[in-house]
C-alpha cells in the first residue's frame, strides 16, 4: 500500500508550492490517465493535489485579435464544442472528438491531455522488466518485441514509444503556445518545444520542469486554420488510439498553396510536425501528385521495427488523404 495525501489547491501559486515540496507530488486533473497509471503501479505519488477547482477552465478571445486562450482546465468535450474553436480551428475540434469516448472527454482536461503518458504496453505494465522510460537502464522491450503501435520517426535505440494524444497533433499544426507557472512565475513554451524526443533519456516526456502548473494554451490567430482537418486511422471506429493520424491545413491563392500545415500522430514520441511535407506543398498546386510528393518527403527518414512496418505506408497514404479532404481534391 502507498499512503497518499490528497489536497485541493486554492490557487495556482499553492499548486506550484505543493509541487516544489516533493518530486512525488502529482497534480490531479480529470484523473483519466494518472489514476490508471497509479492503479498499474507505474505512478506512485505520495501527494495528489487536485487542481480542478482552479479558475482555469475558460476558453476566451485573446485581446487585439491575437487568438484564443484555452484554460488548462477546459474539459476536452467543452473545448471541442466551443464556438470559437469549431469556427476558427476545426482541426482542433475534430481531433478532440476523435479521442477516447464522450465520458472520458467530459473528464479529461487540456493540461492533462498534454501531459498524458505513452500507451506503450511495456511502459504501462510493470510486469515487463524492460522499459527505459519506467526503469532507466533496463532496456527497451519494444525494440525486439511486439511493436505494432510504436514509433517510426524520431525514435532512439533507448525508446520507441509514441505520444498518444490527438489534441496535441492539432495543436502542433496550429503553432500553439503552452503557458506554465513555476516557482518564478509564468512563462510560455512554443508547442514544438513542449514535448521531447526520447534520445538517451526516455523517462522525461515534456521539456519543462516538474515544478510547473500548466495554466493555459494560447492558440494564435490563424485565418488559414479555418480550412483544416484531422484524419485518424485506428483499429476501431471509436474508443481507440491512433495508429496514424494527420492534422492538415491548406490555404491557397491563385491556384497555388500559400500556407500548409502537416502534423502527425501515432508515429513519434511527440506530436510530429512535418516541415518537410510543408516545404514541398508551399508554392505547389493542390494536386494528388503534389500531395504524394509531400507525403514521401514526410516519410523520408521513417523506419519500422517489424510489426509497425505498415505504419510507413499508412502514414504516407493518410497524409495524401487528409490533404485531399481539406482541399477538396480527388486523391484516389
Ligand atoms: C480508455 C481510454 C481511451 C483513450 N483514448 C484516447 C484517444 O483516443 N486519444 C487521446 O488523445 N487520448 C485518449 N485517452 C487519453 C485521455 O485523453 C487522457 O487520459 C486525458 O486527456 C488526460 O487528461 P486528464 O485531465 O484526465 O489528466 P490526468 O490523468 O489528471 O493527468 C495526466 C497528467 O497530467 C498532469 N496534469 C494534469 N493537469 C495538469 C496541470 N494543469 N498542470 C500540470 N500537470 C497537470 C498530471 O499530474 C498527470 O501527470 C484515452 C484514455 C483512456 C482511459
Amino acid at each position: 500500500m502507498n499512503p497518499i495525501t490528497y489536497t485541493r489547491a486554492a490557487d495556482p501559486a499553492a499548486a506550484t508550492q505543493e509541487l516544489s515540496a516533493s518530486p512525488k507530488t502529482r497534480l490531479l486533473g480529470g484523473g483519466t490517465n494518472l489514476l490508471d497509471l497509479m492503479k498499474m503501479g507505474v505512478e506512485t505519488p505520495d501527494r495528489l493535489v487536485d487542481v480542478t477547482r482552479l479558475d482555469l477552465a475558460k476558453v476566451e478571445e485573446l485581446p487585439d485579435g491575437k487568438g484564443v486562450r484555452i484554460g488548462a482546465l477546459a474539459r476536452n468535450s467543452d473545448l471541442a464544442e466551443h464556438p470559437l474553436i469549431k469556427e476558427r480551428y476545426p482541426v482542433l475540434s475534430e481531433a478532440l472528438l476523435a479521442g477516447a469516448s464522450p465520458q472520458l472527454r467530459n473528464m479529461a482536461t487540456t493540461g492533462g491531455n498534454l501531459l498524458q503518458r505513452t500507451r506503450c504496453y511495456y511502459f504501462y505494465d510493470p510486469a515487463f522488466a524492460q522499459c527505459n522510460k519506467r526503469q532507466p537502464g533496463s532496456g527497451c522491450a519494444a525494440l525486439e518485441g511486439y511493436n505494432r503501435i510504436h514509433a517510426i520517426l524520431g525514435q532512439s535505440s533507448e525508446c520507441i514509444a509514441t505520444h498518444p494524444s490527438d489534441m496535441c497533433v492539432a495543436m502542433a499544426a496550429l503553432d500553439a503556445v503552452v503557458r506554465v507557472q513555476g516557482p518564478k512565475g509564468e512563462r510560455e513554451i512554443p508547442f514544438a518545444e513542449f514535448h521531447r524526443l526520447p534520445g538517451d533519456h526516455p523517462p522525461t516526456d515534456p521539456t519543462h520542469h516538474h515544478h510547473h502548473l500548466l495554466t493555459a494554451v494560447h492558440q494564435p490567430a490563424a485565418p488559414w486554420a479555418k480550412k483544416s482537418h484531422y484524419l485518424k486511422v485506428r483499429d476501431r471506429a471509436s474508443y481507440a488510439f491512433a495508429l496514424v493520424s494527420v492534422a492538415a491545413a491548406l490555404e491557397t491563392e491563385g491556384g497555388k498553396i500559400k500556407t500548409a500545415r502537416v502534423a502527425l500522430g501515432g508515429v513519434a514520441h511527440k506530436p510530429w510536425r512535418s516541415h518537410e511535407a510543408e516545404e514541398k506543398l508551399v508554392g505547389a498546386e493542390p494536386t494528388a501528385e503534389n500531395f504524394k510528393l509531400a507525403a514521401d518527403a514526410a516519410m523520408k527518414h521513417a523506419k519500422g521495427y517489424k510489426y509497425n512496418d505498415f505504419k510507413v505506408e499508412l502514414a504516407r497514404r493518410s497524409i495524401v488523404r487528409a490533404l485531399g479532404n481539406v482541399s477538396g481534391t480527388q486523391v484516389v
